[in-house]
């Protein structure tokens, strides 16, 4: 078990033997047996404060009354403390979750990373409403996402709303998301929905390439000598965005034009849908 499991399964202990609000003898002895099961948990919260309680009271070889109630009032006081350690343990499991669906990920195509987890998020302009985001399938309970991202294909990233990208960038591993994925999280920028992406390999390098907006613009996440940022490209104009190229520009404003919409989303622009 890791620092964080042992203390989560200490909470849970006290949580149980203190479900009827009182501690009986037995299961102030219980706690006691599990502490001296478990050495590695008395060097953490709350093991730390709970270990040398138990020494104390059982100095004597008998649990008084007294002892009873002192024991009682610190286990209820860890379990006012609780909630915050959980939320971290929480938290660390996720991330962990998140590390290994990093390092499956695939970044020679443009999906995103298949993550088994799912939470709710508070909505960015009223702090009363909350979606449900699923990483597992791209999915949002939001209108952005029913209304117009929840019939492209699985792990396309057209299917990244506000919410969806903020749940990655939430439960980031360590280490963060490897190549162009850490920069589209970590620039913001929410997708059209109606585009097109790819990756281009460019040497041992990699970019990722929207098809043309309407208006003639394509996002490319690359790298350049200070890590990977994103860039707009406009075909129309045949320039970069505040004239900000980035490596291999050329090559990669010319693979622009090969990364085109599905014919059915081509039809559905020109109807103006
Ligand atoms: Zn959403």
């Amino acid at each position: 078990m890791s620092d964080s499991d042992i203390q989560v399964a200490l909470v849970k202990l006290c949580e149980q033997i203190l479900a009827d609000d009182e501690l009986t003898s037995e299961e102030v002895y219980d706690l006691g047996q599990w502490l001296n099961d478990h050495p590695e948990a008395r060097t953490a919260w709350p093991g730390d404060v709970l270990f040398p309680l138990l020494v104390q009271v059982y100095e004597d070889q008998k649990l008084t009354k007294t002892d009873l109630k002192r024991v009682t009032s610190k286990v209820r006081v860890v379990l006012r403390k609780a909630p915050a350690l959980l939320a971290r343990a929480h938290q660390q499991a996720r991330k962990d979750v998140a590390a290994v669906a990093a390092a499956e990920t695939n970044t020679s195509v443009a999906r995103l990373p298949i993550v088994p987890i799912s939470m709710d998020v508070t909505s960015f302009t009223n702090p009363a409403v909350h979606y449900h985001v699923e990483l597992q399938t791209l999915s949002c309970s939001c209108l952005d996402w029913t209304k117009r991202r929840s019939r492209l294909p699985k792990h396309h990233i057209g299917r990244c709303c506000k919410h969806v990208m903020a749940t990655y960038r939430r439960v980031a591993p360590p280490n963060g998301w490897p190549d162009w994925i850490g920069a589209f999280f970590a620039e913001g920028w929410t997708p059209d929905a109606s585009v097109e992406w790819d990756v281009m390999v460019i040497g041992k390098g990699k970019a990722l390439v929207s098809s043309l907006s309407s208006r003639g613009w394509a996002d490319v996440y690359a790298k350049t000598s200070e890590g990977w940022e994103r860039f707009g490209y406009n075909s129309n104009e045949d320039r970069w965005s505040r004239g900000h190229a980035p490596r291999h520009a050329k090559v990669i404003a010319g693979f622009v034009h090969s990364v085109r919409p599905s014919v059915f989303k081509r039809i559905l622009r020109w109807l103006g849908a």
